[in-house]
């Protein structure tokens, strides 16, 4: 994988800043880390959260996130926890 994300976490940090990432599941139980997408309601007013979406090419240089192409690129977060499922 590219070094993309690590160097825009580096000049965001004097920001305070860092990209949004998540991490999803292989079929043999590893963990990929994946950019996530910035989303937001439509309709404000319903309480349902927006599903996380997930790059598979790095937006910077264009190379594959992850090598599992089974990966969803949307998740539909558990209406609990907010967390990705
Ligand atoms: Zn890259």
């Amino acid at each position: 994988m590219c070094e993309c994300i690590k160097q825009m976490d580096d000049a965001l940090e004097a920001h305070n800043g860092k990209l949004s990432v998540g991490f999803g599941v292989t079929q043999d139980m590893g963990l990929v880390m994946r950019l996530m997408i910035g989303t937001e309601k439509i309709d404000k007013t319903k309480r349902k959260p927006v599903p996380y979406v997930y790059a598979a090419f790095c937006p910077f240089c264009g190379e594959s996130m992850t090598s599992d192409k089974r990966l969803p690129h949307v998740v539909t977060p558990s209406a609990e926890t907010g967390s990705a499922t």
